[in-house]
């Protein structure tokens, strides 16, 4: 079992076709929460917001684990600000890589086996174009949310790690359990 994250669309070049990642469930949880820490750090106006929402989302405590795989076309891409989120993004992998904001939370981190995902992540995201978004990814996913999920009532954040939250709660804390579970 694991995860696996594709681009989920053909480019030209039918190399990248097959570029993608894949990892074990329990990695997939760190490469998730670091994500997390650094995008709930980063992300300023709504639509960055909603980016690290919708990754947090993919969460295996909650919605069952090797079930979280995704293509970047499935993200809640905007057409209108497609290269500031890319870069957005780009800038959110970098800064998840120093480890700032959760090496505390990280100390059982496999660095070894995250740093290669979190790059491999930046080619995926580096390759994906504006023309490849499919606006139905972003509408189906807003129109889903209730009156009482995070991303429609002001993106509230975790007390106790001000990341931003989803409507399964915080993460980076349900993380925290399945770890303590585990141990
Ligand atoms: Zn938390």
């Amino acid at each position: 079992m694991g995860n696996t994250i594709d681009l989920g669309c053909h480019t030209e070049n039918t190399k990248l076709d097959h570029l993608h990642l894949s990892m074990s469930n329990g990695l997939t949880d760190w490469f998730i929460s670091a994500l997390v820490f650094s995008g709930s750090q980063l992300a300023k106006g709504e639509q960055e917001k909603r980016l690290i929402v919708w990754l947090a989302e993919r969460d295996q405590s909650a919605v069952g684990a090797g079930t979280v795989g995704f293509s970047i076309s499935d993200m809640p891409w905007n057409r209108e600000t497609f290269f500031k989120d890319q870069s957005f993004l780009l800038t959110v992998i970098e800064h998840a890589k120093t480890g700032q904001g959760w090496r505390q939370f990280g100390a059982l981190c496999p660095k070894h086996l995250l740093l290669p995902q979190l790059d491999q992540f930046a080619a995926l995201i580096s390759q994906f174009q504006c023309f490849d978004i499919q606006p139905s990814s972003f509408d189906e996913w807003l129109t889903q949310a209730t009156e009482q999920d995070p991303v429609r009532c002001g993106f509230p954040l975790c007390p106790i790690h001000h990341t931003l939250l989803t409507v399964f709660g915080c993460q980076v804390c349900n993380h925290e359990r399945s770890i303590h579970n585990l141990t």
